[in-house]
């Protein structure tokens, strides 16, 4: 099978890794820099946007993949960093109570939206949601792939290194620049905020509470808090607002102790269209980018990542929505 150079070790770069290995292609994986997205994200799947009730973009595709590529690469690597959990959502009013309940009957959401819990505090159970514990999880994908492949620290530059390689830019969301490959007015990215707590005493360790943030169990008394959305200033620093937001927020869910562990912050590599941005880099034979996942890595990159070999090796074409082309049309 063919040869192929990945550039990234976030999410992104991972998934695209271990779905080139599972279809027999030789890598050579470059990682650099720390994937500050992947780390902060708390890497749910779910293929429903909770606030509106509308389905994500293709989502039972999406949803379908995800599930069989974690349980997959769960049996590939040996681990089970990633796994199905139900999300509860909190319903508070009677009128979106009679939502769900309308909606769950309906064939587009069968499969997704399932009983209400609950009489005080009402719950929505959302079904084919997952989480993947991204930190470790990086880990191990990085010593699986370094006994097959040969993985390198080493910044990709386009001066130096571009040579007709198969060459997949996973670059995210670059500090020092835009990801080399994409126009400059496609990407919109969106810093994000999170913070680990112990929540001595919290009840709902067996599944994620989604209510204004998530409450995302990690182990024991530890949970993952998140998250916020902002613009203004872009950077990868924790901020007191965005931390006092979450605390708010939280002791809507949870009145008990909270005790805090860890805030991160960082950047979601978002587009202006909210769609992923892959395919050619247009002048440069053998160049491509996987990229834009915006706050849904986890979910789309298992079927994007076969739609991106699919397209290098088999000449497949790509959904326009998600083509790079769109944005020189
Ligand atoms: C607070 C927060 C919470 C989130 N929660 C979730 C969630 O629950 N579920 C979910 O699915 N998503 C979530 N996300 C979004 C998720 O983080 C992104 O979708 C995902 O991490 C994007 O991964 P990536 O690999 O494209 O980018 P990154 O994680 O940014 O990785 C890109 C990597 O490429 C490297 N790189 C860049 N340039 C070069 C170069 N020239 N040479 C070599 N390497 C290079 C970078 O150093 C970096 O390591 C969240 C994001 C945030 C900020």
């Amino acid at each position: 099978m063919a040869h192929i150079r990945i550039i990234g070790g976030g999410i992104s770069g991972s998934i695209l890794a271990l779905r080139a290995h599972m279809s027999g292609h030789s890598i050579d994986w470059w990682k650099y820099g720390r994937p500050s997205a992947s780390l902060a994200a708390s890497g749910i799947y779910n293929p429903i946007v909770l606030k509106r009730l509308k389905l994500v973009w293709r989502a039972a595709e999406l949803a379908r993949c995800a599930e069989q590529f974690y349980a997959d690469t769960n049996a590939l690597l040996g681990s089970e960093w990633a796994a199905p959990i139900p999300i509860w959502h909190r319903i508070q009013e009677q009128g979106k109570i009679n939502d769900w309940e309308a909606q769950s009957a309906d064939a587009g959401f069968v499969d997704f939206l399932g009983l209400i819990h609950g009489k005080k505090e009402v719950y929505g159970e959302l079904k084919k949601a997952g989480r993947l514990l991204v930190a470790p999880w990086l880990d191990e994908v990085e010593q699986f792939m370094a006994q097959w492949h040969r993985v390198k620290n080493q910044k990709w530059c386009v001066d130096e290194h571009l040579d007709g390689t198969t060459t997949v830019l996973c670059m995210g969301w670059k500090t020092d620049g835009l990801p080399y490959g994409i126009p400059e007015n496609a990407m919109a990215p969106v810093k994000g905020e999170v913070l680990t707590l112990r929540l001595p005493g919290y009840p709902h360790s067996d599944k994620i509470v989604h209510g204004g943030v998530f409450i995302m169990p990690l182990r024991d008394d530890l949970y993952k808090v998140g998250a916020t959305y902002s613009w203004d200033p872009l950077d990868e620093r924790p901020s007191d607002q965005g931390k006092e937001w979450l605390l708010e927020q939280l002791s809507k869910l949870w009145p008990g102790p909270v005790e805090q562990v860890g805030h991160e912050a960082a950047v979601r590599p978002a587009v202006r269209d909210r769609k992923p941005i892959l395919g050619a880099v247009g002048g440069h034979e053998g160049l491509y980018v996987f990229n834009g996942m915006g706050s849904r890595g986890t979910l789309l990159a298992p079927l994007l990542s076969q739609w991106m070999l699919d397209h290098m090796f088999h000449s497949v074409p790509l959904p326009s929505e998600v083509d790079l082309g769109r944005f020189s049309e």
